[in-house]
């Protein structure tokens, strides 16, 4: 039984809004299963927008033609009102949607040259907002910005959360508002103290609802996906899956770190330290069972199979052959947190040290101009970063019969190995 004034947070990612379809579709699972609680439904962009916004500022950026891009987002967000929403509110002067894509066409027009990843944010920002505003009007609930709630710093494409600010925010502005039924807001945006949008980083809507459940001492989160739940593999990728009924915390935490595309590493941390359960559920067939992450023991979970794609490795010997030392290590964590390349693995021998990090032709050329006078650095593109969670020998094998490892690393509990990247593999 769900306590009368119970805050529950839904949150859709873009596949469940990808059009009209989806938006009738999540509107009935909202109905039928959020009507015995108060309701916080945070909503990513639509389908792929996100990606087009970013070509689209890349675009813009570098002084590229975008009109014909900027003009299908465009139509496509209209496509969508029009199919969902009255003929009058499509119509009506101002329209939220109408200036909105005004607002976008503004900014791409205005850019300047330089500061890229400020402008990123304040163009990429406008898939959820558009997202938001269709969906909630399609559905009758209120429409909350959460970006003056949400107060992050200047971190620009990873806000980092001011909490105690955030959480005053939200406990002021929200709950009065879920008095009179749900309430629909953004993923994956935040706000600086001067009023600037940020964005929590790629995929980041998951830890927005999970920052407004915390702030909300929620109930429950549910995340609504196109698969029932925490499964120990991506099935893009490789064969015969399973479903983790329930799974704990830390499990999670560990696998999002390794790169499970399941849900952002950031979500977890904050519903743990509540005790806010997480419920995986498939927003294809809602009645399904998902996955339950919380506070829970279990017997040993069947190995959880991670892939990278996109990696590059890169090597730093020092140029006068001594020894990689703590002060060689220092600069070189420094450079990589300077231009903000995650190490996903790393690795050293007597005159190198390797990291493996995503490939950013951007980032990295910046690493090389900051190191290249002290080192010498090799690095390969194009490679894959596999981690078999709980490993035993037959998933090892299964992963790495008839590869050329580039490195491999084991602890307890965990082996990863980085190979060359092959297109489109699927593994049995
Ligand atoms: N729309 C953003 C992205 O695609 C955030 C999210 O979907 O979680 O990365
Ligand atoms: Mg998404």
């Amino acid at each position: 039984m769900q306590r009368p004034h119970a805050i529950h947070v839904y949150k859709f990612g873009g596949a469940s809004v990808k059009d009209a379809g989806a938006i009738t579709n999540l509107i009935r699972i909202v109905r039928e299963y959020g009507r015995d609680t108060q309701l916080l439904i945070v909503v990513s962009a639509m389908g792929k927008t996100t990606n087009a916004l970013e070509e689209l500022f890349h675009l813009a950026h570098s002084g590229q033609e975008y009109a014909p891009q900027l003009a299908a987002l465009r139509d496509f967000h209209l496509g969508v009102a029009a199919e969902l929403l009255p003929h009058d509110w499509q119509n009506a002067e101002p329209n939220p949607l109408g200036s909105l894509l005004e607002q976008l066409g503004d900014r791409l027009a205005t850019l300047t040259p330089g500061d890229y990843d400020r402008q990123y944010d304040q163009v990429v920002s406008f898939g959820e907002l558009l997202a938001t505003v269709i969906v909630a009007k399609a559905l009758g609930a209120h429409w909350l910005d959460c970006r003056p709630l949400l107060r992050t710093d200047h971190t620009w494409r990873e806000g980092r959360m001011d909490w105690p600010t955030t959480e005053r925010n939200v406990r002021a502005a929200v709950p009065p508002l879920l008095q009179h039924g749900p309430v629909v807001t953004q993923g994956f945006l935040g706000g600086t103290a001067s009023g600037q949008t940020t964005t929590l980083g790629r995929e980041g809507s998951d830890f927005t609802a999970a920052i407004f459940a915390y702030c909300l001492h929620a109930e429950a989160v549910t995340i609504w996906k196109d698969v029932a739940g925490l499964l120990n593999a991506d099935p893009k990728f490789f064969a015969d899956t399973v479903r983790y009924p329930e799974i704990s915390y830390q499990e999670t935490i560990e696998m999002a770190y390794y790169g499970a595309s399941v849900i952002h590493p950031k979500t977890i941390k904050p519903l743990a330290v509540k005790q806010i359960p997480l419920y995986v559920k498939s927003f294809l067939d809602p009645a399904a069972e998902g996955t339950r992450i919380g506070d829970c023991r279990h017997a040993l979970l069947a190995p959880a199979f991670i892939r990278k794609t996109g990696q590059c490795l890169i090597s730093f010997e020092s140029k006068d052959l001594t020894f990689i030392s703590e002060e060689n290590l220092e600069v070189i964590f420094g450079a990589l947190a300077q231009v903000r390349l995650k190490i996903h693995l790393m690795q050293n021998s007597a005159i190198s040290f390797s990291v493996c990090t995503d490939f950013s032709a951007y980032r990295l050329e910046k690493l090389l101009t900051l190191l290249r006078d002290q080192f010498t650095i090799h690095y390969n593109t194009g490679l894959e970063l596999y981690t078999i969670k709980n490993y035993d020998a037959p998933s090892i094998r299964r992963l790495t019969d008839g590869r050329e490892l580039l490195l491999e690393q084991r602890t307890r509990q965990t082996f990863q190995f980085i190979c060359r990247g092959s297109a489109n593999e699927y593994i049995k």
